[in-house]
């Protein structure tokens, strides 16, 4: 009985030549991640185990991204909690503010993920990576702790769904539609602790930044991780960030899933999810119409360059709607670079948008675009839990930025082909 891609990628981490789902492994890692709400957490509980040394200080990063610039007392307190240990035990990859980004944009940046490699973050959506052919989850900050100290960690050996991907993407389509069509299809526990493992021939059609953003919101099926297949544009998008060797995985071809479904991506239509839930989608034409007071366009779903393309593209010449604010959130600084030299920034800018350095920020209600009661947004985050933008009266729809931008354009929900 053959192996998927990510229970080969955690046979090799615990030193087995096989392992099967619902075995109970303890894996080596490649890299801890946390950030500035999660690490203080983590810290403590490394101190209070009486731990003072890291096992690689190569292999941590800390991103300070959730609340920064600090917002308030609190957060700027934390903030100097990583601060000092980042400092104390030399950690190689701490990103301050003036170089962090949102984390899931930044590690696959800067080169600290690669194909075949084992990451757990003190973040749910550390699962993002799998879009390079990694094995990566989401922890609690206690596993941090234990992961900071020893390199360790236990997992149980997930079971897998097979997407398989057909077709391609038709216009104002993108990889946001096909990860709420999936979970629309499949619900918030649709996947519960199995891997989501993509292939196909669709999958060649998708670019790196539509594969992290299907990834990134693996979990909001229930899932472990999210993965995909090695392809020319992983190995390009790696080319120049990843100099050290890795390990491309394939599933076997009797790889045993517990799950099969397939995708049409040239059936797929523009989806958004409406309160509470990220499985409550709809095609956008059954939402058109519904009034909006603030879109916002970033994290670390669709923060990246393609996202602030198609965004711009839509809103390049226009203006957004009276009584609707704009908040558009490159998610690294380099994406900021990038989108300012294509002149995204001044489009946006032009077209009546806040553009805010990089920040998780609204995202989950922390600062930069805090809802009011019963206001509702339409953003390209990943959830719109009760009272996860503002007070639990407020509500949230999720949707690509080409939803998002024909939206602000309007003042409300608004497909992009129309606009
Ligand atoms: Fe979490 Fe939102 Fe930040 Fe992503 S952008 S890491 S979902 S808070």
């Amino acid at each position: 009985m053959g192996m998927t891609m990510t229970q080969k990628i955690l046979a090799k981490s615990a030193g087995l030549d096989r392992v099967e789902a619902g075995q109970l492994i303890e894996g080596k890692l490649d890299l801890v991640l946390g950030n500035d709400i999660t690490t203080p957490v983590a810290i403590k509980e490394f101190q209070k185990a009486g731990l003072n040394q890291v096992f690689d200080r190569d292999k941590i990063a800390i991103v300070l991204d959730h609340s920064t610039p600090c917002k308030d007392i609190k957060s700027a307190q934390l903030c100097a909690i990583c601060r000092e240990f980042a400092k104390e035990h030399q950690i190689t990859h701490f990103y301050d503010v003036g170089q962090m980004g949102v984390e899931h944009a930044l590690l696959p940046e800067k080169g600290l993920v690669a194909p075949g490699e084992v990451i757990i973050g003190a973040d749910s959506h550390t699962c993002t990576y799998g879009a390079l052919g990694a094995f990566s989850t989401g922890v609690g900050s206690t596993d941090m702790a234990a992961g900071m100290a020893t390199g360790l960690a236990w997992f149980r050996v997930p079971s897998a769904i097979q997407v398989k991907l057909t077709g391609q993407l038709g216009p104002y389509v993108s990889g946001k539609d096909v990860i709420l069509h999936l979970i629309g299809r499949i619900g918030v526990d649709g996947a519960l602790y199995q891997s989501l493992e993509f292939c196909g021939e669709g999958v060649a059609s998708l670019e790196m930044d539509d594969r992290f953003t299907i990834c990134n919101m693996a979990i909001e099926a229930g899932a472990k991780n999210g993965i995909f297949p090695v392809d020319e544009k992983t190995i390009a998008y790696l080319k120049g960030r990843v100099n050290r060797e890795y390990t491309v995985f394939k599933a076997d071809p009797d790889a045993v899933y517990a799950r099969q479904i397939e995708i049409n991506l040239s059936q797929l239509r523009p989806t958004v999810a409406l309160p509470h839930l990220p499985s409550n989608t709809k095609p956008v034409d059954e939402v058109a119409g519904k009034p909006i007071q603030q879109v916002v366009i970033g994290s670390c779903t669709n923060g990246r360059l393609k996202d602030l393309r198609e965004a711009a593209a839509i809103l390049r010449g226009k203006k957004v709607a009276d009584g609707v604010r704009c908040i558009v959130i490159p998610a690294t600084q380099q994406i900021y670079l990038d989108a300012m030299a294509e002149g995204l920034i001044a489009d946006f800018i032009q077209a009546g948008a806040a553009v805010s350095t990089p920040t998780c920020g609204p995202c989950l209600g922390g600062h930069m675009g805090v809802l009011s009661d019963n206001e509702w947004a339409i953003s390209t985050t990943n959830r719109n839990f009760v009272g996860r933008m503002g007070p639990t009266s407020s509500m949230i729809i999720l949707a690509s930025p080409a939803v998002a931008a024909a939206s602000a354009v309007t003042g409300v929900v608004t497909d992009p082909a129309t606009v």
